[in-house]
């Protein structure tokens, strides 16, 4: 699954989600179809709350392309008394005056299943379950999602184990193992992030070229999701 990413820029610093127990889900609450970056201009711009810009992590468009908003580990600002342990999905759309079309729904369903890859105890919630909304519609195939997602989850191939990988095979999505303890440079590009070996991670972004943005002099190098740590070269990664 592809995740679309705008570079978005936030009004200040994210803070890291302390606990992942919630999966989100949201509508934009209007039919009219909208980029990510409106949608985070859009709480850039609000006024009833310090928004540092968009308050979801991913964003899911009517032509089933899904968008990065706030990094997956960020802390959103989505959903009142969850933010602090909950991933937040918001679909383009009305599902109070639409249906879900069906690019859209399997979009949803894919993204749904990387994020339970990610963090597994998760419930999944309509944000009216929590907060009192009528969001994400009552048109909103939740039910059918929910148990699709589940479903996926459970039957997807586990035989690749343990085989080694160069970085150029490497995915956006890749379930890795760090093979030793390595020292990969922090998202801040300041203190060096030790990555304990045999812990496991997602391929979140490959850098190729120049644009690496971890290490003066480095050309390529992956960037993983647990704490953002990027991997030089992809040097002390194997997909399992
Ligand atoms: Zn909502």
């Amino acid at each position: 699954m592809e995740i679309k990413n705008a570079n978005l820029k936030f009004k200040g610093a994210l803070t890291k989600r302390p606990s992942t127990t919630e999966i989100v889900l949201h509508h934009t609450a209007v039919t009219v179809k909208q980029s990510v970056e409106i949608i985070h201009n859009y709480y850039l711009n609000r006024t009833d709350d310090n928004f540092l810009g968009i308050g979801y992590n991913f964003y899911v468009r009517k032509d089933g392309t899904v968008w990065q908003g706030r990094p997956v580990w960020a802390q959103g600002g989505h959903c009142f008394y969850h933010n602090h342990k909950s991933v937040g999905i918001c679909f383009e759309g009305d599902f109070d005056r639409e249906t879900m079309n069906d690019k859209q729904y399997k979009a949803g369903v894919e993204l749904i299943k990387y994020v339970l890859s990610l963090y597994p105890n998760c419930t999944i919630y309509k944000h009216k379950q929590l907060n009192n909304t009528a969001c994400p519609g009552k048109n909103f195939p939740f039910d059918k999602m929910v148990k699709a997602s589940k479903e996926k989850a459970q039957s997807a191939p586990k035989k690749e184990t343990a085989q080694a990988s160069s970085s150029a095979e490497l995915k956006v999505g890749d379930k890795v193992k760090v093979t030793a303890n390595y020292a990969a440079s922090a998202y801040d590009n300041k203190a060096p992030y030790s990555a304990s070996k045999g812990s496991v991670r997602y391929i979140l972004k490959i850098y190729k070229g120049a644009n690496y943005p971890y290490r003066i002099g480095v050309k390529k190098g992956v960037l993983t999701n647990d704490n953002t740590s990027g991997f030089a070269n992809a040097k002390g990664l194997k997909k399992v």
